[in-house]
Formats: structure tokens, sequence, C-alpha cells
């Protein structure tokens, strides 16, 4: 995808940093190097954390949850996220359909239900959010919980010190400005486009579904088990349905190209299943 406003050569140059992080057969320790990274992904994060304060991510998630960004169908968005693919890319040979095609065939592959196929498609559509001119950093990116001290967790933790808000002392306590235990959904995330597909998609997929969505980028929770002091029960049992769908993201790319014609009219009858033709964004 077009380098759009940030230091990433592309869009997916963050999972492509995610995926490696996590490998398969990676140490725990070699999971804290990250010495490795190319010097753009550390520049997007070192943007990402000063930027991600608990007000912007407040003001950005209200403003994109009134839905003012025109309708579209599913497999219509679909379409239009995959024009942005730039052919000069040379790390990313999927285009944005084809991960989203693989990571749904990897999911019925296993025979999991529909609703969790439907999730594995349609997981990524918030980065429509890059054409509507925000930053990479407001787009991708490991999220995390605003509004309270930054658990040790989150990667590149150190950057969080060019934040604005570690020199507000009500956000620096563990709770911060939230009632311990009082459930994720009352929990301010940092912005992304997980933040973003859930609440377009919010009245039509079950909670599983949408936790999958809402959460898929929060590796500080769903892999590094932070923030379990501001969890419910019923938040630790919807963490593991995102946990079960986070291998299908992560190691679901690169193996053989899906054939989008021949699958298509499988999914446009899933779309049809759970969406109205069009839906607002
Ligand atoms: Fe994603
Ligand atoms: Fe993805």
């Amino acid at each position: 995808m077009r380098a759009f406003e940030g230091p990433l050569d592309h869009i997916d140059q963050w999972d492509d940093h995610v995926r490696s992080r996590y490998q398969e057969g990676r140490e725990e320790s070699q999971f804290r190097d990250y010495t490795q990274a190319p010097q753009g992904v550390k520049d997007f994060y070192l943007l990402n954390h000063r930027h991600q304060t608990h007000g912007f991510a407040k003001a950005k998630r209200d403003e994109y949850a009134r839905l003012t960004h025109g309708e579209k169908g599913i497999w219509e968005m679909m379409e239009f996220l995959n024009t942005l693919v730039d052919d000069s890319d040379p790390d990313t040979d999927l285009s944005q359909i084809e991960h989203n095609l693989q990571t749904a065939e990897a999911i019925r592959r296993d025979g999991h239900p529909r609703w969790f196929q439907l999730t594995g498609l349609i997981h990524d559509l918030g980065k429509v959010l890059c054409t509507y001119g925000e930053p990479q950093w407001a787009v991708v990116g490991d999220t995390f919980p605003t509004g309270c001290r930054w658990s040790e967790k989150i990667v590149y933790h150190e950057y969080f010190a060019w934040n604005p808000d570690a020199s507000i002392p009500e956000y620096q306590t563990e709770n911060g400005v939230y009632e311990p235990y009082c459930g994720l959904d009352s929990v301010v995330m940092s912005f992304g486009h997980d933040e973003y597909l859930y609440h377009v998609v919010k009245p039509y997929l079950p909670a599983e579904a949408l936790a999958m969505i809402r959460y898929h980028s929060c590796y500080p929770i769903h892999k590094e088990g932070g923030y379990t002091h501001l969890m419910t029960e019923r938040d630790h049992e919807l963490m593991g349905w995102v946990r079960k769908f986070n291998p299908y993201d992560l190691y679901s790319k690169g193996h053989t190209k899906p054939d989008e014609k021949a699958l298509r009219p499988y999914y446009e009858d899933l779309i049809a299943e759970f969406f109205p033709a069009k839906l607002r964004w």
C-alpha cells in the first residue's frame, strides 16, 4: 500500500515487523530485541507513541464512530482498498484482497464457523483510514490502552517519554482514569484500523467477531497478557477468541496466492448472510 504520510515504506511494513517479532521458534529474549528493525519501523513507533495520547484516541474514536464517510458494500470496500496497493512495494507480493482471502481461507480450512471466516475476510478494512488523510501512526501499529500507565510490555515502551500524557499524573497510575476491572469496552484504546472497523460492523456481527476486529492489534493484551487489572471475566473469554484469530492473521501470509475470481461467489454469499448491501463507513 502506498506510503501515505509516514516513515514506513508501505503500511503493511508494520504487519511484517509484528510477524518477525513473533516468529515461531523465536526465544522470548529475541522478541525484546528490536535493534534489527528497519529505521522506518523505529521512526514509525516513535511517532505512534508520541502522538497517541488519551485525548487524541478519544477524539478520533468519537469522530469515526459517527460513520460519515459514505456508504459502500464490503466487497466494494475490499476492491477500493486494493487499488491502493503500490506496485513498487518489493516486500509485499500479496495485495490487500489476497491477504483478506488468505486469512479467511485458512480459517475456513480449519472448519471454523462462518462468522469467523467472515471476520478473517474483513478484519483489515479499517485501513481505509489512510485514504481519509490519517497518518500511518493513526492507522496501524500495536494498540494499547490510553489514559493509564503504559504497560512495559508495549513494544518500544521507552518512546512514551515523548508522549505529553507522561506528564499528566492522573494518567500515570495503574488504573488511570478507569475503575479497576471496568472492562475493555470502557477503555479508550490508541486509535487505528481496529477501532474504526469495530464501529462500522458493530450492529452485524457476534461479540466474539467484534472482539477479534477491535483488539487484533492489541498485542500488549492478547499476546503479552498485560492490563488484566482493567479486564472482566467476559474480556478474558473474548481474548481467547482474539488469540484463536491471531495466527491466521500473522501466519497465513506467504503460501499460495488465493484465486480471487473462484472464491468471490462463496464470500459474496457469506457477506450477504451478515451484512446489508451497503453499510455506512
Ligand atoms: Fe490488522
Ligand atoms: Fe491483517
